[in-house]
C-alpha cells in the first residue's frame, strides 16, 4: 500500500483537474450551480453566542433524503457541494454522502468545528473521498462566546497532519466577539506550523453585511494574509473585499439562488445562509427556469454582502461576460513581487472567455474541452 505522501499527491492531481474543470464549466456556461451549500444536520454539538445556523435537538436529514439531494443536484450540473451546519460530523452518514456527491464527479467539500475528528473518523473521511476540509477556530482558549479553540482542538489538527489525505483549512473570523483579534494570527500561524491552510474572515451579521472592525483586527488579516503564499489567493485578488474593509458598498451582481445555491435541512433551496427565505422552493422541484430567473434577479443585500464564495462565482461570470474589464479589475498591473494568477486560470480566461477567437484560441479551446471531458 503507497505511503501517505503518494496517496496525498495522487488526490492532488486529481483535486486539480477537477478543479480547473470547474473553472472551465462555469466560464463556458452561466446556466448551472457553480457552488452548492447543503446542510446535513441543524444540532451542533456546541453552542457560539454569534451564531444563528444551529439547534440542540434537530435530528440529521435521512440518509435516503441527502441521496436525493445530492442526485437533483447532479442533474442541475452543480460542480462543487459544501456540507455544512450544524456540526456536519454529527450526521452518522456523512461518509455516504461524501461518497454520493463523488460519484457524480462534483468536488466535495465540508466544514465543521473538528470537535469529534478522531484518527478512525479521519481515515473514514479519506476512504469517502472528501475533496478539503474547513475547520472553524476562534480563539486561543475558550471563552463565553466560543469554545472552538486552538488549545482544545490542536490535538485534532495534529492528526489531521499526519493522517489526513485531503487539504485541510483553517478559518478564523476576526470580529466574532472575541476578545482577541490576534488570536487568530496565533491560530493561522499553527496551522502553517503544521502544514494546514490558514484565512480569516470578517464577521457578518445574520443577514450577510460587515460589522465594522477596527485598525487592529485589520492589521491582523493582512499579517495573515501574508502568511499564506499561494500563486493565486481569491481573499488577494478579491476586488470587493478592499471596500468592505474600509465601510464603502461595492457595485456587483449577486448571482445566488442560480450560480450558488444554499439547501436548507427541509430540503429547501435558498440565496445563500444569510438570505434564507428567498426563493424558498423545494430543491426537488427546482427548475432550470429558476436558475436562470434567480441568476439574474437583483438582490438588495448586495452593496455590503461579505459572502465570499458567491463574489467568487461572481467573478467567473464577470470574466466570462466582459473578460477584459474583469482581469483589469482583478488582477491590476502586478507591482514588484505580487502574485499573479496561476498560468491555468490565465489560460483558461484566455480560451473560454473571448468573443473573438484567432484559431489558435479556437484550437486551444477545442483541446481544453477534450482534455477536461467538456465536449
Ligand atoms: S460550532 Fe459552528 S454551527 Fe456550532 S454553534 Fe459554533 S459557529 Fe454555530
Ligand atoms: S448579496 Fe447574495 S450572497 Fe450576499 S447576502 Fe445577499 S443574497 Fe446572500
Amino acid at each position: 500500500m503507497p505511503g501517505i505522501a503518494m496517496r496525498r499527491a495522487v488526490r492532488r492531481c486529481n483535486r486539480l483537474y477537477r478543479e480547473v474543470r470547474l473553472v472551465a464549466q462555469a466560464l463556458k456556461s452561466p446556466r448551472h450551480p457553480v457552488f452548492a451549500h447543503m446542510v446535513v444536520t441543524r444540532r451542533c454539538n456546541l453552542a457560539c453566542t454569534y451564531c444563528s445556523e444551529f439547534d440542540t435537538f434537530s435530528k440529521p436529514v435521512p440518509i435516503e433524503e441527502m441521496v436525493r439531494r445530492v442526485d437533483r443536484l447532479a442533474a442541475l450540473g452543480t460542480t462543487a457541494v459544501t456540507l455544512t451546519g450544524g456540526e456536519t460530523l454529527l450526521h452518522p452518514q456523512l461518509e455516504e454522502i461524501i461518497a454520493r456527491i463523488r460519484s457524480h464527479g462534483m468536488i466535495v467539500v465540508m466544514i465543521t468545528n473538528g470537535y469529534l475528528l478522531s484518527v478512525e473518523r479521519i481515515k473514514k473521511l479519506n476512504k469517502a473521498g472528501l475533496d478539503r476540509m474547513q475547520i472553524s477556530i476562534d480563539n486561543v482558549k475558550p471563552d463565553a462566546v466560543s469554545m472552538k479553540s486552538l488549545k482544545v482542538l490542536d490535538q485534532k489538527l495534529r492528526w489531521l497532519a499526519e493522517h489526513a489525505e485531503f487539504p485541510v483549512h483553517i478559518h478564523s473570523v476576526v470580529g466574532a466577539g472575541t476578545a482577541e483579534p490576534e488570536d487568530a494570527l496565533i491560530i493561522a500561524k499553527r496551522a502553517t506550523e503544521l502544514g494546514l491552510g490558514s484565512s480569516a474572515g470578517i464577521v457578518h451579521d445574520p443577514t450577510g453585511h460587515i460589522e465594522p472592525i477596527d485598525q487592529r483586527s485589520r492589521n491582523v488579516l493582512e499579517e495573515i494574509e501574508r502568511l499564506s503564499k499561494p500563486l493565486f489567493s481569491f481573499a488577494r485578488h478579491n476586488p470587493w473585499r478592499k471596500n468592505l474593509l474600509e465601510g464603502r458598498p461595492n457595485d456587483w451582481h449577486c448571482p445566488a439562488g442560480g450560480r450558488h445555491i444554499y439547501i436548507c435541512e427541509n430540503g429547501l433551496v435558498h440565496y445563500c445562509m444569510a438570505q434564507r427565505g428567498y426563493p424558498a422552493k423545494p430543491l426537488a422541484e427546482y427548475t432550470q427556469e429558476d436558475i436562470d430567473r434567480e441568476s439574474k434577479t437583483p438582490k438588495s443585500c448586495a452593496p455590503y454582502c461579505t459572502i465570499f464564495c458567491v463574489h467568487r462565482v461572481a467573478l467567473l461570470d464577470r470574466i466570462r461576460e466582459n473578460p477584459r474589464e474583469a482581469l483589469v479589475q482583478l488582477f491590476p498591473a502586478p507591482e514588484p513581487g505580487q502574485a499573479k494568477p496561476p498560468l491555468p486560470v490565465r489560460a483558461l480566461t484566455a480560451a473560454f472567455s473571448s468573443q473573438k477567437s484567432s484559431r489558435s484560441t479556437e484550437l486551444f479551446r477545442k483541446a481544453a474541452l477534450r482534455i477536461l471531458n467538456l465536449h
